[in-house]
């Protein structure tokens, strides 16, 4: 399916085809770290698909939990994540986009969860914890 998206501030646009059926949660401390929060979510894109424009930073992560070294882009303005890639110069053959910023994040449920062995304790009893449709 065509995906589309851009960062808090706009940026940074990004677009590409993507199957809904691989994406996925990181729980990894990495992800928790970069994200900010207790996981990550992701749908990988094919380099020749992907589309951006604007120049987002870059940060190489040489160890990360994988042992293989990532390249973590984001938003330099606003901070907002959005991919990692394999390191090295111009197109690399995927982009792991983060779903959260994807006009289409409706549709794109998660379909499996890596590094579950770090995942926070609570993520799997999270709808016992009380809500509010809004700010609380
Ligand atoms: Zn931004
Ligand atoms: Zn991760």
């Amino acid at each position: 399916m065509k995906i589309e998206g851009s960062c808090h501030c706009g940026a940074i646009t990004v677009a590409g085809e993507a199957d809904p059926e691989r994406v996925t949660i990181c729980h990894c401390t990495d992800c928790q770290t970069g994200t900010g929060s207790a996981f990550r979510v992701s749908i990988p894109v094919p380099g020749t698909a992907f589309r951006m424009t604007g120049k987002p930073t870059s940060y190489l992560k040489t160890t990360a939990d994988s042992g293989n070294p990532r390249v973590q882009a984001f938003c330099p303005n606003c901070g907002t994540p959005i991919y990692s890639t394999s390191p090295g110069e111009g197109v690399q053959p995927s982009y792991m986009v983060r779903v959260g910023i994807l006009a289409q994040r409706d549709q794109l449920a998660p379909k499996r969860q890596n590094w579950f062995r770090s995942a926070r304790p609570w993520v799997t009893a999270m709808d016992a914890i009380p809500k509010n449709e809004k700010q609380g």
